[in-house]
């Protein structure tokens, strides 16, 4: 594999490190690399790897560009909304370093498909943000053994490692059980700090680049945590556990599983509590609304969230003042709690009904599915 003129002068500053040099240049060339998600880790990923000179991008994503998404997946530009994230990505990296070759998967990642995806990769780097896509890239790459270079970001915080590598712990080591569905908020319900991907992403990105080179420390064996409010990184040795199920001595994963069954989520995507009583629908709430029962209507949401969209009956008590504010809620009525998606209106209804609240009812799929299914002019976010 050999670098034309163009790419001489487009990779001087690697050529010159003797760290890289031509050489490492014809490494990077001659390497593929997955980048599953394009989303607020995939984006610094792809874009520096593409920039780098990786030989071969794979693009995995299904989704499409929302205005939520620009303030952290830079990747994307204004004018992308509502465009598929990947073409998107496509088009952008395309533009940063035409000489490289992509390929896209406009699809999800699964079970069913990916084995014959990752094969065709030297490193995978996991930017998904849902834990089922998390265990099923880990475990892929541990059945192909192929390095995945994971990161991913909550709030102020992010950790990054490199698992599957010869010798070293895999996700499951760190993690052989995913958390209770709807126990670790998602970045839509709990907030995360735009440029937070970009630091965790480049560090993804970095590592990348150091096993393709074989240069430098990995970090195998060692997951590393950073604090962006306090600006501080910490790191923890980790070591592959001999019980893992997918790594250990004694495998129980011997082929890819149910992941939406692993991480408690039924096949529709909804968590667990979708058949229990206290549930109510969308359908069913509209119909309450339009017989103008009367019912007490708590939005658990933030204010800006309710100055997007509200239900003018609704009484807005932020999930976090819920506790101070009992007085507010009635006892004597039936109780509909909302939030944006159902997640946090959950919780606020386990709560309620454990302080001895009787009647009250989650609607299911929030704010978000009564605007997509019921009423149209709502804005959404
Ligand atoms: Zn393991």
């Amino acid at each position: 594999m050999e670098l034309s003129k163009d790419e001489l002068i487009r990779y001087s500053r690697h050529l010159l490190l003797s760290e890289m040099g031509v050489e490492g240049q014809k490494k990077l060339k001659s390497a593929s690399v997955l980048v599953v998600g394009l989303g607020g880790l995939g984006s610094p990923v792809a874009m520096y790897l593409a920039a780098a000179g990786i030989g071969k991008l794979g693009l995995v994503d299904f989704d499409t560009v929302d205005m939520t998404n620009l303030q952290r997946q830079t990747i994307h530009g204004t004018s992308d909304v509502g465009r598929s994230k990947n073409q998107s990505a496509f088009e952008k990296l395309t533009e940063i370093n035409p000489e490289i070759k992509i390929e896209r998967y406009d699809e999800a990642l699964t079970s069913k498909n990916a084995m014959q995806i990752i094969e065709k990769y030297d490193i995978v780097a996991d930017g998904t943000d849902n834990f089922e896509t998390r265990y099923l890239v880990n475990d892929a790459c541990v059945l192909l053994g192929k390095p995945n270079v994971y990161g991913s970001v909550y709030r102020f915080e992010g950790q990054a490692s490199v698992f599957g590598a010869a010798n070293g712990p895999c996700y499951r080591c760190l993690y052989p059980n995913p958390p209770e569905p709807g126990a670790v908020p998602s970045c839509e319900e709990a907030g995360v700090l735009g440029v937070l991907p970009g630091t965790i992403g480049l560090i993804q990105a970095t590592e990348v680049i150091k096993l393709i080179l074989g240069n430098g420390s990995p970090l195998i064996g060692r997951l590393l945590l950073y604090n962006a409010l306090d600006m501080r990184f910490t790191e923890i040795k980790l070591k592959a556990n001999p019980d893992c199920p997918v790594c250990g001595n004694h495998r129980t994963i011997k082929e890819l599983i149910d992941y939406e069954v692993f991480c408690g989520i039924s096949k529709g995507g909804e968590s667990k509590h979708e058949n229990v009583k206290d549930e109510i629908s969308v359908a069913e709430f509209s119909r309450l609304l339009k017989l103008d029962d009367d019912f007490f209507l708590l939005d658990v949401r933030e204010p800006f969230e309710y100055d997007i969209c509200n239900i003018p009956k609704a009484v807005l008590v932020p999930a976090g003042r819920v506790k101070n504010n009992l007085s507010k809620i009635p006892t004597n009525k039936k109780i509909v709690v909302v939030c944006h998606h159902g997640g946090r209106s959950r919780k606020i209804v386990d709560y309620l009904t454990n302080e001895g609240f009787q009647n009250v009812f989650n609607l299911e799929g929030g704010m978000d599915r009564y605007a997509q299914e019921i009423d149209a002019d709502m804005e959404r976010y």
